[in-house]
C-alpha cells in the first residue's frame, strides 16, 4: 500500500490499535524518516534498557530526514545514554519504589498523586521513570480500593492528581470506575489528569472519554505534557477543542532539554502555539537527574537566562514556571537567578 494511504488508514483506527501498531524499533522508525541508521548516534544497548516506543502519530509530526529533529531526539535510543554523569542515579525523584507498593503518593498539601499505571503511549528517553520496572505496574483492584480509601480518611485532600505512566491508558470502563469512586468523595473539589496522550496518541480524545470526564461532579484538570511546538498537529487540536467545548481547563508540563527547546525562539513558538488552541503554560521542569539523561541537562544558570529573555518577549501569562523537583520539598521549587 502507498504509504499515505497506510498511514491514512492507520489513523482511523482505534486508539488501542493505534497504540499496538506503535514503532518499537529503530530500524522501522528511521526508515519511515528517510534516515540512513547509519548516519545516526543510535545505541542498541540504549534501546535494550529502555526500549523505543513511538506512535505514529508522533513520528508524523518530525521532518523526514532530518537526523537533528527536535521530536526524534526525544525518543531514539543513543549512545550519550551510556555515558556516565556523576549526580545521575536510577530514582532522582526518591519516589518510585513508594509508589509503586501503594499507588498514592501525598508529599504535598492537599494534594495526591495516584499511579494506576505505569505505561506510557511513549518512551521518553528523558524520563526519570526509565530505570524502573514501574513500567509493568498495574495497580491491583485490592491496592486501588486502598488508596481511595486513603484518599476517603483524608478531609485535608482536596485535589487528586491521576499520574503514572500515563492515566489515560487506561481504558475507559476502568477509568469510569474510577470517576464513579473518586465522584463520591466529599472533599474532593478536583481531579487532574497528567498525561502526554493528548500530544502523542490523540486518537485516545474521544467523545466517551470526554463524557466520563464531564459527568463528574468535580472540575476536571487536565495537565498536557508537550515541549515543542512541532508537536501539536490537526489531530492534537482537534482532541483540544473536544476537551474545551466541554470546559475542560487545559495546562501544559514541558521538561527543558538540550538540542529540544532549550531555546527562546522555541519555547516561544511553544506557548503562542498551545494558547492560541486553549492550553495554558504550567511548568518549565529543569531535568530529573535519572541515569541515561544526562545529555539532555541544561544547567539552571542557562535555564535562568533563557526564562529571562522568555519574560521579555511574552505576556507574563504566556511564561511557564522554572521549576526543579527536590527530594523533600513542599512543593516543585522555583528556579530563580541567585
Ligand atoms: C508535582 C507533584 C504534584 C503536583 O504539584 P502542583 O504544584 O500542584 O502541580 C503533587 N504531588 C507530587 C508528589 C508531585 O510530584
Ligand atoms: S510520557 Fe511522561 S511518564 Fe511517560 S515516558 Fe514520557 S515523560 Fe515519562
Amino acid at each position: 500500500m502507498p504509504e499515505q494511504l497506510s498511514e491514512a488508514l492507520h489513523f482511523t483506527k482505534t486508539w488501542q490499535q493505534q497504540l499496538a501498531e506503535a514503532f518499537n524499533n529503530i530500524e522501522d522508525l528511521c526508515n519511515y524518516l528517510e534516515l540512513p541508521l547509519n548516519e545516526l548516534p543510535t545505541s542498541v544497548t540504549a534501546g535494550k534498557n529502555f526500549p523505543l516506543r513511538v506512535p505514529l502519530s508522533f513520528a508524523a509530526c518530525m521532518q523526514k530526514g532530518e537526523p537533528n529533529d527536535p521530536l526524534l531526539r526525544q525518543v531514539l535510543p543513543i549512545k550519550d545514554e551510556l555515558i556516565f554523569y556523576p549526580g545521575y542515579n536510577s530514582d532522582p525523584v526518591g519516589d518510585l519504589l513508594s509508589v509503586s507498593q501503594t499507588g498514592v503518593l501525598h508529599k504535598y498539601h492537599g494534594r495526591v498523586l495516584f499511579i494506576n499505571t505505569g505505561s506510557c503511549a511513549i518512551n521518553c528517553r528523558y524520563c526519570f521513570r526509565r530505570n524502573f520496572p514501574y513500567q509493568d505496574l498495574q495497580l491491583g483492584k485490592q491496592d486501588e480500593n486502598k488508596a481511595i480509601q486513603f484518599i476517603h480518611d483524608n478531609p485535608d485532600i482536596s485535589e487528586v492528581i491521576l499520574s503514572g505512566g500515563d492515566p489515560l491508558l487506561l481504558n475507559d470502563a476502568r477509568l469510569m470506575q474510577l470517576f464513579d469512586q473518586l465522584n463520591v468523595i466529599k472533599h474532593l473539589k478536583r481531579i487532574r489528569i497528567h498525561s502526554r496522550l493528548p500530544i502523542v496518541l490523540p486518537a485516545r480524545i474521544t467523545n466517551e472519554l470526554t463524557n466520563i470526564l464531564v459527568q463528574s461532579t468535580k472540575q476536571i484538570i487536565i495537565v498536557i505534557h508537550c515541549n515543542h511546538a512541532n508537536e501539536i498537529n490537526d489531530r492534537v487540536i482537534a482532541g483540544f477543542n473536544l476537551l474545551k467545548n466541554k470546559d475542560i481547563t487545559l495546562f501544559n508540563q514541558s521538561v527543558l532539554l538540550e538540542g529540544v527547546n532549550d531555546n527562546v525562539t522555541v519555547l516561544s513558538n511553544l506557548s503562542e502555539q498551545l494558547f492560541s488552541h486553549g492550553v495554558i503554560p504550567y511548568y518549565l521542569h529543569l531535568l530529573d537527574k535519572a541515569t541515561g539523561t544526562g545529555h539532555f541537562e541544561v544547567s539552571e544558570s542557562s535555564a535562568i537566562a533563557i526564562i529571562t529573555k522568555l519574560q521579555a518577549m511574552l505576556p507574563g501569562y504566556l511564561i511557564p514556571k522554572l521549576v526543579k523537583e527536590q527530594a523533600g520539598g513542599l512543593s516543585k521549587q522555583p528556579v530563580h537567578s541567585p
